[in-house]
């Protein structure tokens, strides 16, 4: 059987147990040509599954009333209609929270075991990984001397923000939850400062922690964060808006435009560039990501850090911790 997490319903703000459901179906067969069936072994949980869950225009389709929750995979072909994928070849693929998933095959990337962990595809050498890569040195451009600041800062996109900033010449500053996880971010990722987002002098010791003004803030946050962060920036800083992730569930909505309205006009004094992007729109970068990273995380110049869930049926609990903060690294749940 294909044991699969579907969405129930749809959250207001929080999500609970209660909005997945898990359902037994048949396995799949792969009948078109060009499908393979995929074994999925691991599973990605990440922030961007819970706007998944609202039905909000978005770069993306949310995930239907009774639809397998989304997620990208690493999985063993079971099954082919395509030649040049047999069975046994581990790939990365979108199989979602479940057993099975036939998937279209121009949709897979063979995965390299040999070149570094299954669970590093999902973190610091998948999604996440390019995403700070991306982000930092597409859009936020680092020069030598000048400080990077970054919110999220020992999860996987944080934290490779963070090593990238240092081997790019730049003071890191790691913003992260509580005074465990900004020990991490100096003694594991090497940040230089860490300030504890939840800190109620946030904006002072930030201010400390950056006696030179913000060059390039890599936006994971939002709110709060953000309000402490634009007083500090630069004239030609660079804002790669990553994500938001206190406001995912909605929590920090205010009527008041404020912060908005500061960055905007500090925006057109300072003549910042703030500029969203979603990963996939560097896809043309990705082996030239690979080749620069993968060799690093092999030797051990790149660390990273997973956090890694036993069991499919811990997905939901797992993902809500997610939001929370409990998970310490890339969240990845083994199936098996
Ligand atoms: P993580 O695995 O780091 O998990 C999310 C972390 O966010 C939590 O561990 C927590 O860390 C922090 N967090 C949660 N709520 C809050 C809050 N209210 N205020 C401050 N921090 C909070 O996530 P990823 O590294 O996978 O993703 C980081 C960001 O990158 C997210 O915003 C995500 O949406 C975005 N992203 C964007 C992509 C794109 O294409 N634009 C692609 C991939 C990710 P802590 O305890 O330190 O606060």
């Amino acid at each position: 059987m294909n044991r699969q997490w579907q969405l129930a319903r749809r959250p207001e703000a929080e999500p609970t147990v209660d909005d997945f459901r898990l359902v037994s179906l048949d396995i799949p067969e792969p009948r078109e040509a060009g499908e393979v069936l995929v074994r999925n072994r691991l599973l990605s949980l990440d922030p961007y599954m819970r706007w998944r869950m609202n039905d909000a225009k978005s770069y993306a389709r949310p995930v239907g009333i009774g639809e397998v929750m989304v997620g990208a995979t690493v999985g063993e072909i079971v099954r082919s209609n395509d030649p040049s994928f047999v069975p046994g070849d581990l790939v990365l693929a979108g199989g979602g929270w479940q057993d099975y998933a036939v998937v279209r095959s121009e949709a897979l990337r063979k995965i390299d075991a040999a070149a570094a962990s299954e669970t590093a595809y999902l973190g610091v050498l998948g999604g996440p990984g390019f995403t700070a890569y991306a982000g930092l040195m597409k859009i936020g451009e680092p020069r030598p001397g000048e400080t990077v600041v970054v919110g999220a800062a020992t999860g996987p996109v944080g934290s490779l923000v963070v090593q990238l900033a240092k081997a790019a010449g730049c003071r890191a500053v790691a913003i992260a939850g509580g005074a465990e996880k900004c020990r991490l971010a100096v003694e594991k990722f090497g940040a230089d400062a860490a300030v504890d987002h939840r800190d109620p002098d946030l904006a002072a010791k930030l201010a400390i922690a950056c006696p030179r003004g913000i060059d390039v803030y890599f936006e994971n946050i939002g709110g709060r964060v953000l309000d402490a962060v634009i007083p500090l920036l630069n004239p030609f800083a660079r804002v790669p808006v990553c994500g938001l992730i206190s406001q995912y569930n909605g929590l920090e909505q205010r009527s008041d435009a404020t912060p908005l309205a500061q960055l905007m006009q500090d925006t057109l004094v300072k003549r910042l560039l703030v500029r969203g992007f979603i990963v996939t729109d560097y896809n043309a970068y990705r082996d030239e990501f690979l080749a620069l990273v993968a060799p690093k995380v092999k030797s051990g110049a790149i660390v990273s850090l997973e956090d890694v869930v036993e069991g499919l049926a811990n997905a939901p609990s797992a993902f809500l911790g997610l939001l929370k903060g409990l998970n310490k690294g890339k969240l990845i749940i083994r199936i098996d």
